[in-house]
């Protein structure tokens, strides 16, 4: 379970200090799915990387699984963060210079485990996402949707418990975001993973059974 009790967070550059969370709260309990939505600039990308721990908050408090994060120093921050969370972002920042296989097992590789299990279990991934026969191809080979689809088989290599996606199909056309959304869908569903969504499009929000809305820095409404 996550937890967020009042949430500031400000970016501060040399010109300004812009407020973007003002006081957000939220509770996300395990195996949920719920999308994020508010206009572009209300800080829905903020907040996810709050959430992921690749980010650092002003005040308020963030608990998972009940213990604060603020106590935390880099190291243990990361460790957790590898260990708990899953990311797909909007564009699927594949390394080009590797095959769609060593793309797929990076996570892996900074785990102490066998070299033969890690390929194992990339190769399972891919077959799960129907691109086995493509372990061997490079990312600029791919279309849009196959690319996003081992960007997710990448994130969710390690079993992470929380996916966190940013618009993972802000870039794709209809049919790719269907079948992206039955993936996410089925990891949430089928694995348990909590699956934690930011999107624009309303169609896509409507695959989580609750919604929630961001506006000004703060919760503004949720539908469930
Ligand atoms: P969203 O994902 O909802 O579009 P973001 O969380 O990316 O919004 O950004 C919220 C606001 O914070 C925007 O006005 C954006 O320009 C600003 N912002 C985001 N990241 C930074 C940063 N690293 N430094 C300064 N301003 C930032
Ligand atoms: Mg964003």
């Amino acid at each position: 379970m996550i937890e967020l009790h009042g949430i500031h967070k400000s970016y501060v550059t040399k010109y300004e200090t812009l407020p973007v969370l003002k006081g957000l709260g939220m509770t996300i309990k395990q195996g949920e799915m719920v999308s994020i939505m508010g206009a572009s600039g209300s800080g829905k990308s903020t907040l996810l990387n709050i959430l992921g721990l690749l980010d650092r908050f002003d005040d308020g408090d963030y608990l998972v699984d009940g213990k604060s994060v603020k106590g935390l120093n880099d190291d243990e921050r990361a460790m957790l963060r590898n260990r708990k969370f899953g990311f797909v972002f909007q564009s699927a920042n594949l390394i080009p210079q590797m095959d769609l296989l060593d793309n797929v097992i990076l996570p892996l590789t900074y785990r102490n485990m066998p070299e033969r299990e890690i390929r194992e279990k990339g190769m399972v991934m891919l077959e799960r996402f129907g691109l086995a026969n493509w372990r061997r191809h490079y990312p600029n080979e791919l279309s849009g949707g196959q690319k996003q689809r081992v960007a997710i088989a990448r994130a969710i290599i390690t079993e992470p418990e929380i996916i966190l996606a940013d618009e993972p199909t802000g870039q794709l056309d209809s049919k790719s975001t269907a079948s992206v959304m039955d993936i996410l869908s089925e990891i949430n569903q089928g694995m348990g993973a909590t699956l934690i969504l930011v999107t624009h499009e309303l169609a896509v929000a409507r695959r989580a059974p609750r919604i929630i809305h961001i506006k000004d820095g703060i919760i503004c409404s949720e539908e469930s």
